[in-house]
Order: C-alpha cells, then sequence, then structure tokens
C-alpha cells in the first residue's frame, strides 16, 4: 500500500451537510444566518479593486493590523457581544464582562478558522506521553487532532445534567498531568461554566499544564475568561469569526493568551506554513472588528430567537437544554433525533443529528433569522403533529 503507518491514526470530521441537490434552508453548521457588516463587504471589494496587485504578493506575515484590531474589539466589547452596549458608534462592555486590563496585539495569535488555530495548539502543548482531559462531549474535532498527532486523551463524562463534571476533569488532570481543554459554552450541550467557576478550576489546577477554553459561542451569552489572563499564564484562550463574527466562509480563527504562549504557537505555525492568513481574509477581519455594533445588534438578534424557539420547544414536549450559544440541543420522547432529522428534511430545513452514543436521541439546532425560525416551527409542527 502506497501510505504512511500515521494514516491508520486518522479520523477526519465530518461537517455538517452541505447538500447540493436542493435548496434547505441551513441550521445544521452552527453558521450565523446574516452576512458580515456591510463595512466589511465594502472593505473587501474596496480592496480587490483598489490594489489588485496586492492578491499577488504574500500578506503580512504577522497580520498587525488584524491583531490590533481583534484586540481593539475585545477591549471595547469585552469579549461577548450579546451584552455589550451600543450608543451610537460607541461600543462598551456590560459591568459584567469588563476586562480589567487592556488586551494587546502581542496576546493575539490568528489563523485559518479556530480549527486550524486549535490545532497548532495542540501540536504545541499537548504530547505524546501524557493523556489530556476532555469533557466525554464537546468539540468532535479534538478527538481528531488527539488521533492525528496521536496524543492520548482522557473523556470524562458529563454530570446527568450534561455539565461538566468539573472535579472530576481536575482530579485527572492532577493525575495525568496532561493539560485540559473544553468547550464555554460547551458544544453540543449548549451549557457554560460562569468565569468565577473557570477561575475556581484554574486555581487548583497545575499552572504548568496548559487550560484551553474554547470560546466559540460566547458572544451569544456565555461568560468570557479572557479577565482571566492576567492571573493564570497558562490559560489559553480559543475564538472564532465563524459564528458571531458571521464569517465561517472566511475561515479566520484566533486564540488571546500570554505572549510567550502565543509565541509557541506562532513558533508552531511557521514550521508547517510560514504565511498567515490569506491577505483579504485579513481585510475582512480587520473591517468586521472595527464595527463591533453591527455584530452586537446580530448577537442580540440570535439570542432572542433561539430563547424564543427554546420556549417553543418546552411547549411541545421537549426536553432542552438551556443555551447559551447560538443552537438549541433538545430531544422528544416517542421521536428518535435520526427521525425528526430526516423528517425536518423533507420539509425542506436541514438540522443536526449525531449518531454518536448518548446523545443520539437528541437533535442540534442552529439559530437562524426570525423567518427561517418561522418556517422551522412550521415543520415541526406539522411533523410532530404526524
Ligand atoms: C465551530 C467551532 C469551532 C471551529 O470554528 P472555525 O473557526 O470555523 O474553524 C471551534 N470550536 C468550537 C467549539 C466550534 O463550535
Amino acid at each position: 500500500m502506497i501510505t504512511s503507518t500515521r494514516m491508520n491514526n486518522l479520523h477526519p470530521y465530518v461537517p455538517g451537510e452541505q447538500p447540493k441537490d436542493r435548496v434547505y434552508i441551513k441550521l445544521n453548521a452552527n453558521e450565523n444566518p446574516y452576512a458580515p457588516a456591510p463595512s466589511v463587504q465594502k472593505a473587501v471589494t474596496d480592496f480587490v479593486q483598489s490594489h489588485p496587485e496586492k492578491m499577488g504578493l504574500y500578506p503580512d506575515p504577522d497580520s498587525n493590523e488584524l491583531h490590533a484590531a481583534i484586540a481593539d474589539m475585545l477591549n471595547k466589547t469585552g469579549g461577548v457581544l450579546c451584552r455589550a452596549k451600543v450608543d451610537g458608534d460607541k461600543v462598551t462592555p456590560s459591568e459584567q464582562d469588563k476586562i480589567p486590563f487592556t488586551v494587546t496585539p502581542e496576546m493575539i495569535y490568528s489563523g485559518n478558522g479556530s480549527d486550524e488555530v486549535l490545532s497548532f495548539v495542540f501540536y504545541a502543548f499537548f504530547d505524546s506521553s501524557t493523556k489530556f482531559v476532555m469533557p466525554e462531549f464537546t468539540y468532535s474535532f479534538y478527538p481528531v487532532y488527539a488521533g492525528f498527532y496521536n496524543i492520548p486523551m482522557d473523556n470524562v463524562p458529563l454530570n446527568s445534567d450534561w455539565s461538566l463534571d468539573k472535579d472530576e476533569m481536575l482530579k485527572r488532570a492532577a493525575a495525568n498531568r496532561g493539560g485540559i481543554i473544553f468547550a464555554n459554552p460547551n458544544a453540543p450541550t449548549g451549557i457554560g461554566l460562569k468565569r468565577e467557576e473557570v477561575r475556581q478550576m484554574l486555581l487548583k489546577a497545575s499552572k504548568d499544564e496548559i487550560f484551553i477554553v474554547d470560546e466559540a459561542y460566547v458572544d451569544f451569552g456565555g461568560e468570557s475568561c479572557i479577565p482571566l489572563l492576567n492571573e493564570f499564564k497558562n490559560l489559553v484562550i480559543v475564538r472564532t469569526f465563524s459564528k458571531s463574527l458571521c464569517g465561517a466562509g472566511m475561515r479566520l480563527g484566533y486564540i488571546v493568551a500570554n505572549p510567550e504562549l502565543v509565541n509557541i504557537v506562532t513558533t508552531v505555525k511557521n514550521s508547517v506554513n510560514h504565511f498567515p492568513i490569506d491577505a483579504i481574509a485579513q481585510v475582512a477581519g480587520n473591517a468586521a472588528c472595527k464595527n463591533p455594533a453591527y455584530y452586537v445588534e446580530t448577537s442580540k438578534k440570535v439570542a432572542e430567537e433561539r430563547d424564543k424557539f427554546y420556549i417553543f420547544l418546552k411547549e411541545k414536549g421537549f426536553y432542552v437544554i438551556e443555551s447559551q450559544t447560538n443552537f438549541l440541543f433538545a430531544r422528544k420522547d416517542g421521536i428518535s433525533g435520526d427521525e425528526l432529522y430526516r423528517k425536518i428534511k423533507a420539509e425542506g430545513l436541514l438540522i443536526r443529528h449525531f449518531s454518536t452514543s448518548g446523545i443520539e436521541d437528541f437533535v442540534r439546532i442552529t439559530i437562524g433569522t426570525k423567518e427561517q425560525m418561522n418556517e422551522l416551527r412550521k415543520a415541526f409542527e406539522k411533523v410532530l403533529a404526524e
């Protein structure tokens, strides 16, 4: 066979389906239903039209402008868009989200989607000699990287209410000495830990092991751990433009961490691909960060629709987990997750079903626009009446 033995360890991630046979309302990949801000569309168009020669040149290897813009946005919003306050063009964090220091560009590393960022973070901080700790149900890409880099993992079951078992995670982390990762809010459950809860974990965890918090969904109502960065030098926060910044197609993700850790991840990246995200994505990301007001508004809209759909599902007799994200995780006695997914698909809407044992009864529903959610309500009414 023309292959390497490493191939045996690869178990590639299967993304939410993107069918071409019919136009579906897509509520299966936690994308944002809104387009990027008009100012982003304009910045990209202007860049392509005014500086076509720049598409023939390598991009800024350090993404300096982008990193400054990301840091600035975090300082203005506190890292949680849906609670930030907008007054004209001025955006300020809510009291709850204020960061007690200034996030600087040296604290940012960006890459081609947070998936790529995560792969470098895994490479940099986890080792094949020790197990790292993660929840049994969390972002399903973590085990993919564990296989890719041959890093053993230690899966900690969730509590019966689907929340993280913090004590067990800490216990195992202490035994393994191999670091911790989880998404906060977690996926696919939608449940978040409060910042103080994460702080208590960090106080108990070893300062010499990496502690990674993936905040892909935090802008929709969680609590960011960015304010803890001055207290804990082993903390790495992973974030993305794909969910709250309406930018899944731009492939832009980043970490916020102390500059020493940022430098380590940069070293890994430069050993694989010595250029950063492409020039157009840099322009788009930069423009997005300069217009937080637009994304505060879209995040609020998504959160509102989520809370309305939560009530709808409850009224329909579903077990629904209260969510701080842009999706809901729900199941109903008498209809399997797979059947519900298939019947909703027949109505022209895609939601996500995971056949993973333990969560196979659930469906994960991404929150769309008001109009899309109205269509989804109609489909649920019809399917459940059958
Ligand atoms: C969507 C998601 C990501 C990946 O985001 P990209 O930036 O699109 O690669 C990472 N972590 C979690 C928990 C996610 O849900």
